[in-house]
Formats: structure tokens, sequence, C-alpha cells
């Protein structure tokens, strides 16, 4: 695939897959991270992607990002955090971590997408949401509020955006198994995966095969959709 993608949050987990496999079908690979330089310079040297340090929570920060990189065909707003505690507790500050990062930061990264998309009257936005955006997760609010916007963002631009041949959908991923999901016991694991009809938790390759779906002509049909590679974990 001739193809520009850039991908936020791709030093590690599922952004790392996406990246290892949108560069094996021939796509211009463009890394964001923000802290893990090691592993972002690591991953550029084994697939021959480029890589930008940019917190996507900053608008200068990926204004610049997509200056320097061009025209972006292909783009997937992957970065994310998670934080795990009572609504109660949730600070001021970790509230509005959650929502910049998730919500803000792929606003920041669509606009500057836009134009070089619009131009083309082609593109494809893929925003990453998860399950908890669909059903809600106890002692996830800020999360779960989060990643259901971004499924609201993405409804309401693909139909502001399909007549300009952009296709926008979210992928909702289960339970994958990244960093994102080590500070889980054993035995949390292992009632996850009681609980998923499939009987195993995902990986960062399931949910990387399908965004390169999405990405290409599999995907010339859908938009505005939620599509949730889970195992059968939520039905
Ligand atoms: P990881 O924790 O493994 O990776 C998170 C990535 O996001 C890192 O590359 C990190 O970069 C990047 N990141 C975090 N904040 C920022 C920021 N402000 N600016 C730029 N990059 C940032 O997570 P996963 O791979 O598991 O998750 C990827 C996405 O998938 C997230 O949106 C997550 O919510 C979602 N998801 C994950 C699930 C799971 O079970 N793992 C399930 C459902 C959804 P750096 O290290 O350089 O800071």
């Amino acid at each position: 695939m001739n193809k520009t993608v850039l991908i936020t949050g791709a030093s590690r987990g599922i952004g790392a897959a996406a990246a290892r496999l949108f560069a094996k079908e021939g796509c211009h690979v463009i890394i964001n991270y923000r802290k893990s330089k090691a592993e972002a310079e690591k991953l550029a040297a084994e697939t021959g992607a480029e890589i930008f340090c940019a917190d996507v929570r900053d608008r200068s920060q990926v204004d610049a990002m997509f200056s320097a990189c061009g025209g972006v065909d292909i783009l997937i707003n992957n970065a994310g955090i998670s934080r795990f505690g009572l609504f109660s507790d949730l600070t001021s500050a970790e509230w509005h971590e959650m929502l910049d990062t998730t919500l803000t930061g792929a606003y920041h990264c669509i606009q500057a997408a836009l134009p070089h998309m619009i131009h083309q009257k082609d593109g494809r936005i893929l925003n990453i949401s998860s399950i908890w955006g669909i059903t809600g997760a106890s002692c996830e609010a800020a999360y779960s509020t989060a990643k259901a916007g971004l499924i609201g963002m993405t409804r309401a631009l693909a139909k502001e955006l399909g007549p300009s041949g952009i296709r926008v959908n979210c992928v909702a991923p289960g339970v994958i198994d990244t960093d994102m999901n080590a500070h889980l016991t054993k035995e949390t694991l292992a009632s996850l995966q009681e609980e998923t009809p499939l009987g195993t938790i995902g990986t960062p390759e399931d949910v990387a095969r399908l965004l390169l779906f999405l990405a290409g002509r599999g995907g010339d049909f859908i938009t505005g959709q939620v599509i949730s590679p889970n195992g059968g974990f939520v039905i």
C-alpha cells in the first residue's frame, strides 16, 4: 500500500504493532511518541519508519509534527493512557489529562491532517476507542468517558467528511496484552480469559490487522462504524 500513515503513540503496544504491519505492507510510516524515545528509535531502525516526538495534548507540537511530515493519508489516533480508581478520588488534573490525551489529542491530529485529505478527496481516520467506551467500566469513569467521546466524534465526522471522501471509523479493542494491562494480576487475567468466548485476551497484532483492513480496500465502503476486536467479551 503506497500511503503515508501517521500513528500516534506508536512507540509501544498496539501502535507499535500497527507501525510494523503498515511498514511491512509498504506504507511510509510515521511513528509518533511522547516519552519512549529509545523504543521509538529501535522500531524506526527495524521498520524504516520516521519518528516524531510530540505530546498530542499540545497543539503546537502536533502542528509542528504535521508540517514536518507533509501529507498524511491515514491517521491512527492511538495515543492513550489509563487510570484506575474510584470516581470520588479522581483529581481534576487526572480528569483533564485523560480527556486532553484522548479527545483533545485526536481533535488536534484530525484538524492537522484534514487539509491534505480534503485536497486529495481521500483519507482514512481510525480512532482507537475501547470496549469500555461502549459499555462503561467501573473505576475507569474518565477513561470510559474519553473513549465514548471518541465514538461520538467518529460518527459526527463520518457524516461531515464522507462527502470529501474521508472515512472515519473507531476500533474499540477488548483486553489486549500490552504495557497498559501490565498491572493486572495473573488471577484477573485468567478470569478475563474465562469470561471471553474465544478464551483468550487479544494481542496488539490482532488490532493491527483490523486497522490495516480498514485503512485499505476493505474499508472502502465503511465509515462511522465502531468495530470491536474483543474475542466476544462484549457482544
Ligand atoms: P501502551 O501503554 O502500551 O502505549 C500507549 C502509547 O501512547 C505509548 O506509545 C505512549 O507513548 C503513547 N502516549 C501516551 N500519551 C501520549 C501523549 N500525550 N502524546 C503522544 N503519545 C502518547 O498502550 P496500548 O498500546 O495498550 O494502547 C494503545 C491505545 O489502545 C490506547 O488508546 C488505549 O486506550 C487503547 N486500548 C488499549 C487496550 C488494551 O487492553 N491494551 C484495550 C482498548 C483500547 P510514550 O510511551 O512515548 O509516552
